[in-house]
């Protein structure tokens, strides 16, 4: 008979992105009793992981789930969340966060870059094709970097394997250099943490004002679990949702993208497909924008460019000479995720100046790397970065609690604006810093 899983816990944490699995490491590993429930399941060691198979298999609504405007969410449902499959690109806390919000992680997040050893990838692995759309850049006066990242290409070497990294690198990290929040998951686990897989929680119990319990379905099944404090890290869209079946109907009300794009442009030469994905980055903080070097995996690419025209798409042929260009805007707040299931995410007439403006600078790059101007062309919009739809400073305070007691939120959802780079570094930093008050004010 299968053994009954104990859904009782001094912590309960909901999801294991970045932000469910920094909590639960650094709690369990004070001595907290933690329960860490997760929607999805661990892929990392399966044969399709990092296949296309295996992003159907765990991508929400099998990589098929659209705003009402037709922007296409990634949304990986697995242990680790999107680091599962993101591009392991890492960038500091805004600055803003601190001088407007009074939210303070900047210790944190360093702590958490030392300790992961965030560093760009050496000159070597950055892709002749990525350096020359930077160097194209810089030439045309905009200060192109080398993009940190939370990878480190020796880790390949030491697990028996190649480093790898391309554009289906997006697919699941298959040579292992890339970090991943599993990772913590795992040493939460071994300090004494519990993972229940396949733990679907759709709404908390408040008793008297404070929460006691979450209640879900695994594999189908109802269940109810009991906890002194709850921490919802089910990211930009999980959370808000399961706060407004708790009856929080100020959750989800707006949110924000980081709304992206690629542009393309056909060269010569070979392409930034088979390079790692975000090798260089440059960012126009004024605008409101980020660049950096990407292109869509092969079989994603005509999935993408079909909706352009055939021309676009017919450039599948040549995706090996393709130079992709990503756009980040800095999108407004606008949108939700609305009650009866819908998500809307209209860009406003300022995200659509931002657009093109950025699109007029990634053509001029391209031009320049030596793309040929009349195969440039941008594809659909797509979404990575859901967030900003429980914000500190309306739905939780700086101390990431919301107005129900020893009820927390730790993930993409609890920004107050668009980050406009890439996120998980900063959840990392709330992570921490919300364990460390956590515990040092005995709240758990
Ligand atoms: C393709 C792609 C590339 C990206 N590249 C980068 C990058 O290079 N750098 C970067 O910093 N960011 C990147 N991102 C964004 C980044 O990965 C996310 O912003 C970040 O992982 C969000 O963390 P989170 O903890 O808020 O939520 P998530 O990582 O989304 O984790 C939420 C977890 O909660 C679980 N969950 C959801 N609902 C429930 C529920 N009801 N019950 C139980 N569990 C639930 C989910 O399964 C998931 O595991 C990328 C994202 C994608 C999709």
């Amino acid at each position: 008979m299968a053994k009954k899983i104990d859904l009782s816990a001094d912590v309960i944490i909901v999801g294991s992105g970045p932000g469910g699995a920094t909590v639960a490491r650094e709690l369990s590993q004070n001595g907290k009793n933690v329960l860490i429930l997760e929607r999805g399941y661990d892929h990392r060691n399966r044969w399709y992981y990092g296949t296309y198979p295996g992003a159907v298999r765990y991508s929400d609504r099998m990589s098929l789930l659209f705003t009402q405007e037709g922007l296409n969410i990634i949304a990986p449902v697995m242990v680790g969340g999107a680091t599962g499959m993101y591009c392991g690109c890492a960038a500091d806390p805004p600055r803003w966060l601190k001088s407007k919000y009074g939210v303070d992680i900047e210790r944190h997040a360093r702590a958490a870059a030392d300790e992961l050893q965030i560093r760009e990838l050496p000159e070597h692995l950055r892709g002749t094709a990525s350096t020359r759309i930077a160097s194209a850049g810089q030439a045309l006066g905009y200060g192109w970097y080398p993009q940190p990242k939370f990878m480190q290409p020796d880790r390949s070497r030491e697990k028996g394997k190649r480093f790898n990294c391309q554009a289906n690198c997006m697919l699941g990290c298959r040579c292992g250099a890339k970090w991943n929040a599993a990772e913590w998951v795992d040493q939460a686990v071994a300090a004494g943490a519990r993972i229940q897989e396949g733990a679907r929680i759709t709404r908390v119990r408040i008793d008297g004002g404070s929460v006691d319990a979450v209640e879900g379905t695994i594999r189908g099944a109802a269940f109810r679990a009991r906890a002194n404090t709850v921490i919802l890290s089910a990211g930009g869209i999980g959370t808000p949702r399961i706060l407004q079946n708790s009856g929080l109907n100020g959750a989800g009300v707006g949110m924000t993208m980081d709304t992206t794009v690629m542009v393309y442009g056909k060269s010569s030469e070979p392409g930034t497909g088979k390079e790692p994905p975000m090798t260089w980055s440059w960012e126009n903080e004024d605008a409101g924008y980020m660049l950096s070097t990407l292109t869509d995996p092969w079989l994603m690419y005509p999935l993408a460019a079909i909706k352009k025209g055939i021309a676009p798409a017919l450039r599948w042929l040549q995706w090996n000479k393709m130079l992709g260009v990503m756009i980040k805007l800095k999108d407004d707040i606008s949108g939700g995720i609305y009650p009866d299931g819908r998500i809307r995410k209209p860009l406003t007439a300022a995200d659509k100046d931002r657009l093109s403006e950025a699109f007029a600078v990634c053509r001029r790059i391209l031009v320049e790397a030596g793309a040929a101007r009349s195969s440039i062309f941008m594809r659909p919009l797509i979404g990575t970065h859901p967030s900003g739809t429980v914000r500190i400073g309306e739905m939780v305070d700086t101390n990431l609690k919301t107005e129900v007691g020893r009820l927390y939120v730790c993930d993409a959802s609890v920004f107050p604006e668009a980050l406009d780079r890439p996120t998980v570094l900063t959840i990392i930093g709330l992570g921490r810093r919300l364990a460390e008050h956590l515990t040092t004010h005995n709240i758990v």
